[in-house]
């Protein structure tokens, strides 16, 4: 019986190629194959001048797949760099050829026959020689991204969208826009809505296209894919490695740090009100006062009276919502509108947000040394597990400042007005659920069987934070 092989070809980016050189390649591995009488099922071949083909290389990836089905005993090729252009290539080939028993044949150069003793003796030397480069090289490449990271650089990558592919110059229509998704964020405008407003204006990125994995279409924002961007420390000119931020990056902020940092808090805590569920003023944010539950708005205004009931599997109550809605509404307009409205309502004084920044990246600086001496061997496990816990809590302390520092812009129309009342019934539904989620936590009572009148007591509105 014959044994069958496949032969190929390439053209590679370095000599000035031509068809020529594949022709005689080919010629070359199809003398081969008739001097041992192996019989040739196909030739595959690569052109990596073509800027189509990109990276991949379908050709070297169909000789693969030929020699792991076991359709060819014999893979042909005319010189070792003919055949692998890279290490992570050749050994994946070599992995292939050992594990199938399949023989390479080189028409310059050896022949390895992985079907015996030697022959694998051979790959296993050139396969561990070709894993290590591989390894030094990804050792090397992580190095140099960490590095980049620390010294607030980017290391490549696709164009971040709200700047160019250089990642320092802003877009300013997609920064503009961006900026405008923060505040609408903060001012309670749901995910999905600032990304319907993104699709409108026919804004596209690459990271659209890429968390829906679609190619080639326009992208289309969702509300996933924009939370991705605004959750991106990018966009408070912070630089993340690995998930931490470790340095002020050397691109212009689109969005001050502690507006980032107030919609990184707003993100991970807000509770998402089920969507068919009615959204009025305190669905999903106040809270059942007999089980904590989330209470839920419900009822229908042409069927039956609107109301919130507690969430809970046997729900606590149901009762009027619009009685609430105003006592509430009363409550807060009443502390908005003293003359001390702005410090009250903070609970601390708007801090100094550059102080706060400065000593954060003071932190961050420590952090690193401590890692440093601690490779040093200056300081013992333990000293170091202190202080690294010391400078992080006190860090986490610094972004939550931060992050009420950027919450306060919510309250900003109301705080400076002098018609408390006439702004809030100016504002979105949004707009003030995020201001009562801001400022304080409602606990909603039931009412109190067979109870006509509304009483204050069944609800109450404490200062957030306070127990
Ligand atoms: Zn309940």
């Amino acid at each position: 019986m014959t044994t069958s092989a496949n032969v190929y070809v390439r053209i590679s980016q370095d000599r000035a190629g031509e068809r020529a050189g594949v022709i005689r390649q080919r010629e070359d591995c199809m003398r081969r194959a008739a001097d041992r009488g192996w019989e040739v099922l196909a030739v595959h071949e690569d052109n990596d001048q073509s800027a189509k083909s990109g990276r991949r290389r379908p050709g070297f990836e169909a000789v693969l797949d030929d020699v792991q089905s076991g359709r060819v005993g014999v893979v042909i090729a005319w010189a070792l760099d003919r055949l692998q252009r890279n290490r992570r290539d050749e050994l994946r080939l070599y992995e292939a050829c050992q594990a199938a028993g399949v023989t390479l044949s080189l028409v310059n150069g050896a022949e390895l026959d992985f079907s015996t003793a030697a022959g694998r003796y051979v790959a296993d030397n050139l396969g561990s020689i070709a894993r290590l480069e591989v390894e030094l090289k990804s050792d090397r490449q992580q190095s140099a991204n960490k590095q980049a990271a620390h010294e607030g650089r980017r290391s490549g990558g696709r164009r971040p969208f709200g700047y160019d592919q250089d990642g320092m110059t802003i877009r300013e229509r997609e920064a503009d826009a961006i900026r405008t998704a923060y505040r609408d964020l903060l001012s309670g405008v749901p995910l999905a809505q600032i990304a319907k407003t993104w699709n409108e204006v026919e804004l596209h990125s690459g990271q659209a296209r890429w968390a829906e994995g679609h190619k080639g279409e326009p992208s289309r924002w969702t509300g996933q894919t924009v939370r991705v961007v605004l959750s991106n420390p990018r966009y408070a000119g912070l630089r993340a490695y690995k998930g931490e931020i470790v340095a002020e990056a050397k691109w212009p902020p689109v969005v001050a740090q502690e507006t980032w940092r107030a919609a990184v808090a707003h993100l991970s805590t807000r509770q998402a009100v089920p969507r068919k569920l009615a959204r009025r003023l305190l669905s999903g944010l106040a809270l059942c006062g007999v089980c904590g539950a989330p209470v839920w708005g419900g009822g229908n205004a042409r069927q039956n009276v609107p109301n919130y009931r507690c969430s809970a599997a046997y729900g606590h109550f149901a009762r009027m919502s619009e009685p609430v809605d105003e006592y509430v509404s009363a409550v807060i307009l009443e502390r908005l509108s003293r003359p001390d409205a702005a410090q009250l309502l903070t609970t601390t004084k708007r801090p100094d947000t550059a102080a706060l920044h400065d000593e954060a990246s003071t932190l961050r600086n420590r952090l690193e040394s401590v890692a440093l001496e601690f490779a040093d061997g200056t300081l013992t496990a333990s000293q170091i597990r202190a202080i690294t816990e010391r400078l992080r809590s006190r860090l986490a302390e610094l972004e939550e400042s931060l992050a009420d520092a950027g919450r306060v812009d919510v309250l900003g129309p109301l705080v400076r007005a002098t018609d408390v009342r006439a702004v809030w019934d100016g504002l979105s539904l949004e707009h003030r659920r995020a201001i009562i989620d801001t400022l304080a936590t409602v606990t909603i009572h039931p009412p109190g069987r067979g109870v006509r009148t509304f009483d204050p007591a069944t609800v109450r509105v404490r200062p957030k934070g306070e127990k």
